[in-house]
């Protein structure tokens, strides 16, 4: 069980980014570091060589003056036979420095310096195979017998040949060798870079370490907070306010996590509002029955009673279909079906639909102006939109009295869209300026008492009262169909509600005008 702990612990730090970012950013400082110490490496290399290959030049230059030209004032004689050549060098030597001289035809006729007899022949033999007939100096590299070393290790050695010429013919060859890096540079040059390049390569994993982790700190958060939050406790924010893109991925988090809070007690409150809008009914329904079952009951009372049960009725059959149009609406599922129509047409048909309830409730129900306006959208829908607001101006003004509700339209060029406005105005009671912001939420009623009390004196059994949804629907249609609604209310004189939805455009190749509902 550890050991898979442990396992599984591995594994996720070998996923992680911050352990991938640091290999990332750990190989590729190698491969940087790599070509950079091979550059310096053979720079340095090369200069090394350059210097002993112009120390080896310089020291010929004496050495020509040395033996050569002693041995033309001694008269030019045979040059192997030569005295100066016998016994000890021709020229003084430097310490590891190496001479040998060789025949035209690559025989040694004497080596000095720290070389052993079978090397100087190597040497001489190198020479020869190089010279090929050519009268050139040239360098070559060889690695010889160190000196004062063991044996076995050998040591680059940079030679320098010269032909020995006289008069125009080869007469053999000056071999005049130097370590080519006398002073150990090279070596030096190579375990420093070596152990550099280590110690860099460590301290910048470790850096980017913790640099990885200190970015991804707010994905810890994120990730934790994540899985602390629950189904129902939407209410943990991450709070991380740096501006980077972690900053913003953290505060896009946070506000999805406040829309989701939003939503999701939107739900419960309209889970719970609905429960309370049918437990009424319900209830009224149940004491009605008991009411009408109990015994001495006159025919006026079963009448009124079943008058109050099919009032209660006719209340959850709209508040049910409501609350199904909200639940469709909610989900995206309502199938708009869109054509070209004309907004006043509408209106008139529906001032018409109401025309006996105005006259029931001595209503005079009026239309204004009705120019042709011509609009894309669904007519059930929007027919239903008006209607909403007919039937609330008509069952929220007092009967009588001259109180009259106005339907009008209008064109507005005003706004970014050319719109058509259709307004719904009444001289009844008007709403109360606090409740206006709340008009169209859900449920929302501004006096709950008189929308749904079936036994108060003033209410008529045979009306259906308000459940608080008619707003809300008539708000979605109007934003579905990409417009806007809007209210101005004065208490006691009065409401116009209008609706603003975007004109069709004439054109017959373009009929389409409004976007999409989002
Ligand atoms: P309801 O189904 O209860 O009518 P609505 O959403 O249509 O629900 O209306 C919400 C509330 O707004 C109503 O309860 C009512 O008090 C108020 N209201 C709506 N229209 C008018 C109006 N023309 N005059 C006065 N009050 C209104």
């Amino acid at each position: 069980m550890k050991i898979r702990g442990l396992f599984s612990q591995v594994n996720a730090f070998l996923h992680s980014v911050r352990f991938r970012l640091a290999v990332w950013f750990a190989f590729i400082l190698a491969v940087v570091l790599v070509f950079f110490s091979i550059f310096v490496y053979y720079r340095t290399a090369q200069d090394v060589r350059d210097q002993t290959a112009a120390r080896l030049v310089s020291r010929l230059r004496e050495m020509n003056t040395a033996i050569l030209h002693e041995y033309r004032d001694q008269g030019e004689g045979d040059f192997w036979n030569y005295p100066g050549f016998n016994g000890g060098s021709p020229f003084t030597l430097q310490d590891y420095e190496i001479l040998v001289l060789s025949d035209v035809n690559g025989k040694v006729a004497g080596a000095w310096g720290s070389i052993e007899t079978q090397q100087s022949q190597d040497v001489a033999d190198q020479t020869n195979a190089l010279a090929s007939g050519k009268a050139s100096s040239r360098f070559i590299l060889m690695a010889v017998q160190a000196p004062n070393q063991k044996t076995g290790t050998k040591v680059d050695f940079l030679f320098n040949l010269t032909p020995i010429l006289s008069e125009n013919h080869i007469l053999g060859w000056v071999i005049l060798g130097q370590p080519l890096d006398p002073s150990g540079q090279l070596p030096r040059l190579f375990w420093t870079l070596l152990l550099a390049g280590i110690l860099t390569l460590l301290v910048a994993i470790g850096g980017a370490y913790w640099l990885a982790d200190r970015a991804l700190w707010p994905v810890k958060a994120i990730t934790q907070t994540a899985q602390d939050i629950s189904e129902t406790d939407l209410s943990r924010r991450l709070n991380i306010h740096s501006q980077d893109e972690l900053g913003r991925l953290a505060g896009t988090f946070d506000r999805m996590l406040a829309r989701l809070e939003a939503a999701f007690n939107r739900q419960r409150q309209f889970t719970a509002d609905a429960s309370h809008e049918l437990r009424t009914p319900l209830t009224i329904i149940g004491l009605e029955t008991g009411r009408a079952l109990s015994s001495g009951r006159t025919v006026e009372e079963y009448r009124r009673s079943l008058q109050v049960i099919k009032s209660e009725n006719e209340f959850m059959t709209r508040l049910v279909g409501e609350l199904l149009t909200l639940a469709r609406m909610d989900a995206g599922q309502v199938m708009l079906n869109r054509e070209k129509l004309d907004l006043s047409d509408l209106a008139l048909e529906v001032v018409e639909r109401h025309a006996q309830l105005a006259k029931a409730r001595d209503i005079q129900l009026q239309t204004g102006e009705l120019p042709e306006l011509p609009i894309l959208g669904d007519r059930t829908y929007l027919a239903q939109m008006i209607s909403n607001l007919v039937d609330n101006a008509i069952k929220y003004s007092p009967h009588g009295d001259g109180h009259w509700v106005r339907v009008e339209t209008r064109a507005s060029i005003s706004g970014e869209l050319p719109a058509a406005v259709l307004s719904v105005a009444d001289n009844g009671s008007g709403i109360a300026a606090e409740h206006l912001p709340h008009l169209f939420e859900r449920f929302y009623r501004v006096d709950s008492a008189r929308s749904h009390n079936p036994t108060q004196e003033s209410s008529n059994p045979e009306e259906i009262p308000g459940s608080g949804l008619g707003l809300a629907i008539t708000q979605w249609i109007a934003q579905v169909h990409g417009g806007s609604i809007t209210v101005q209310s004065q208490p006691g004189s009065g409401t116009v509600f209008e609706i603003r939805i975007p004109l069709a455009r004439t054109t017959e190749n373009s009929p389409e005008v409004f976007p999409e509902p989002g």
